[in-house]
Order: C-alpha cells, then sequence, then structure tokens
C-alpha cells in the first residue's frame, strides 16, 4: 500500500452553510473511510464567476488515502469525483453542471461544492476529471483555505 494525499475544496453558499460543510466533511470520512488529516479555518468569499447576495463558506480538506501499490489514478480518481458528487445530491445539489450559448459555464447557489485540488502528484486530465484543479491557481477561495493546510 502507499499514501498518497488527496486535497478537497468544499464550498457552500445556500441554506445552513456551516451545517452543510460539517456534514460533507463527516460524509466524506466515512466514504474515504479514514478521518481527515487536516482541515482549513472557514473562509467567507464573495461569489465567483455569478452575481448573488449569498456569500459562500469554503475550506480546504486534506485526506491520507491508503491505495494499492501501482493503482490506476484516473480509475481512482474518477471513483473519489463519484463520491464527491454522490454527497453533493445528498446535500441537495439539484443538478450537474449548465452551460449558457457561448459554452460558457453558468453557476449558481449550491448547498454544497466539493472540488478535487490534488491527488498525490498524479496528473488526470479526462473528460469528467482534471487534476489538479483547472482553475484553482486563479481562485482566492480555494488558494487561501488551501494554503493553511498545504504540507
Ligand atoms: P462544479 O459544478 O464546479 O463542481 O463542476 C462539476 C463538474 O466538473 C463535474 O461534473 C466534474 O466532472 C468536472 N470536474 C473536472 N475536474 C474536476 C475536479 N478536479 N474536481 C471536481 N470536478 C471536476
Amino acid at each position: 500500500m502507499e499514501k498518497v494525499s488527496l486535497y478537497l475544496s468544499l464550498g457552500s453558499n445556500q441554506g445552513d452553510r456551516e451545517w452543510n460543510i460539517e456534514t460533507a466533511l463527516s460524509l466524506l470520512n466515512i466514504e474515504l473511510k479514514t478521518p481527515y488529516k487536516a482541515v482549513s479555518s472557514i473562509h467567507e468569499t464573495e461569489p465567483w464567476g455569478f452575481d448573488s447576495a449569498a456569500k459562500f463558506l469554503n475550506v480546504a480538506v486534506l485526506y491520507e488515502l491508503e491505495l494499492p501499490k501501482g493503482y490506476n489514478p484516473e480509475a481512482e480518481g474518477l471513483i473519489i469525483l463519484e463520491t464527491c458528487k454522490e454527497i453533493e445530491r445528498k446535500l441537495g445539489r439539484s443538478s450537474g453542471p449548465e452551460y449558457d450559448k457561448r459554452g460558457e459555464r453558468v453557476y449558481h447557489d449550491r448547498p454544497i461544492d466539493i472540488d478535487i485540488l490534488l491527488f498525490g502528484d498524479n496528473i488526470i486530465d479526462c473528460e469528467e476529471l482534471t487534476v489538479p484543479h483547472k482553475l484553482m491557481y486563479e481562485r482566492d477561495f480555494v488558494m487561501k483555505p488551501l494554503s493553511e493546510i498545504k504540507l
């Protein structure tokens, strides 16, 4: 087995935002079969990419996974992505990503958003998943919490 660091970003701007984040973390602990190793403080941030009066609460979290030596990064990454999406659905996130006529992403208020930031040293680039996360370095709401826990 080998230890692999997984960094996730969680955000919520709808409903009881703290409860959403705490519940998502509890569900991640169960689904990833290990308690998180580190979590950042909670940052309140303006919505990014869309107009809304509802500010976000954001955290970054680190898990240390035990994976078989020689594991397939894309296959494992997609399982983790599916786990994140399942938790988003459980917490009431209704639909998948939406796009406008020009093909630009349309963002909405959401009870919870979970993104995979880093997964060991792996570089993954398939249709459903890009790791390191494509926009993470441009987003303060990701980088500030991440910098608190990045070893
Ligand atoms: P969002 O609504 O911003 O969470 O985007 C969700 C979509 O982005 C999902 O359907 C994923 O297939 C895709 N995606 C690509 N790379 C990532 C990533 N690193 N973490 C989470 N979602 C990703």
